[in-house]
């Protein structure tokens, strides 16, 4: 929709996000947008509310629950057509309700489902749309929404804004915001809205819908992360990145120089075309930290590289830069950590965990 002068912003209100609802469960992004929303309402010129915007089948459940996550209001779309997960149907749907309610920014999660609903949405209301920001702002005296992200192969870091157009609409993957501390007493308005019949008639029939089930630590869940880079030299270094992570009841994480090289999967990747990671302690053993993996754990809370260079990007963002060859340093640590020291790296823990 085109921000005309004569139709100037106040036209357009709310932040509005777009919540991911599958299989009966909320995402977790969802709740860190509705925090990152809030600050957003904030800063606006113009005060405005955190809306979220829910569809699929038995979405009432999820409604109270946003509300103590910051949304003052819940646009809840509940019918049997938005059971299976179908981006036409609800593409149309939210366009409609984008051209109803007429939001000033609307975002998602850089999930597989927001990556396939919001480029139908943004065509559909003719806006623009930023995909995978790693940073959301407003603008001091324009209001704009500031949207970060690496651009050019990650080479630089984009600040884009939209200018003449709204919603101004951008995916987030999850990771990039904390969630808020839920406030139980959080109430609000719920709105209801239905899918109209000609919004159910799609090419598209979805046959059946089935959700993986990841055994593995999630990367995106784990309070400590240990990494391993290039220097660790192959699958068996993984091996030792493994035994400190198990000592540490934590997940492995690995930079894209190593999975390129076919030392450990991809479900293992942080960065920027990896998982998005905020874990309480990142270990980065033998990383580098170009900005393609800096993007994906920079908001770690408490971060330790173990290098044999002094001088890598990494080790200028690390609380604790350890100097040295990871095959001496990690089976040292990994011994040391077995002998009983484990109780310092709970305190270790506690500390960034005091510092959210
Ligand atoms: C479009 C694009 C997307 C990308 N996406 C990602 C991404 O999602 N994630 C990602 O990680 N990268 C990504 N990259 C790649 C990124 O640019 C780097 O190439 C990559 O992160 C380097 O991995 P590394 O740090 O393991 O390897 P290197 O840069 O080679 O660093 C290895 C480090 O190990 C140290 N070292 C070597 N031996 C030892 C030892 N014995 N003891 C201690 N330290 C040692 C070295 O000093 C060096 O600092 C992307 C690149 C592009 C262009």
């Amino acid at each position: 929709m085109i921000l005309r002068d004569s139709e100037n912003s106040c036209t357009f209100k709310d932040v509005w996000v777009l919540a991911e609802f599958a299989g009966g469960k909320v995402h977790n992004v969802t709740y860190e947008l509705l925090g990152a929303a809030k600050k957003l309402s904030d800063k606006l010129l113009r005060k405005s509310r955190v809306v979220c915007l829910v569809l699929g089948e038995g979405t009432g459940t999820a409604a109270e629950k946003f509300f103590h996550y910051c949304a003052d209001v819940v646009i809840t779309v509940d019918d049997v057509s938005l059971k299976t997960f179908n981006d036409t149907v609800y593409a149309s749907v939210i366009s409609r309700l984008v051209k109803k309610y007429k939001p000033e920014i609307l975002i998602s999660g850089a999930t597989s489902r927001g990556r396939s609903i919001m480029p139908r949405v943004a065509v559909l209301v003719e806006t623009g749309l930023t995909a995978d920001c790693t940073g959301l702002d407003i603008e001091e005296g324009t209001g704009l929404l500031l949207q970060t992200r690496p651009a050019y192969g990650g080479n630089i870091i984009a600040t884009i804004k939209c200018e003449h157009h709204r919603p101004q609409m951008s995916t987030v993957r999850q990771g990039v915001f904390k969630a808020p501390v839920p406030d139980n007493s959080g109430t609000g308005e719920v709105i209801e809205e239905n899918v109209l019949e000609a919004e159910k008639k799609t090419r598209i029939s979805v046959i059946e819908e089935s959700f993986s089930e990841d055994k593995g630590i999630n990367l995106s869940d784990a309070d400590i992360i240990v990494t391993g880079g290039r220097g660790v030299k192959g699958p068996k270094g993984f091996n030792m990145i493994a035994e400190l992570a198990k000592v540490l009841k934590g997940a492995v994480g690995a930079s894209r120089a190593a999975v390129d090289s076919g030392w450990i999967s991809y479900t293992h990747q942080v960065g920027q075309t990896g998982r998005t990671v905020q874990p309480k302690i990142y270990i980065a053993c033998g990383v580098s930290g170009q900005i393609q993996h800096l993007t994906g754990m920079q908001s770690s809370d408490f971060i330790i590289a173990v290098n044999k260079d002094a001088e890598a990007p990494i080790m200028k963002l690390a609380d604790v830069a350890i100097v040295g060859d990871l095959f001496e340093v990690i089976p040292e640590i990994i011994k040391l950590l077995k002998s009983g020291i484990q109780a310092d790296f709970k305190k270790l823990k506690t500390t960034a965990e005091s510092r959210d």
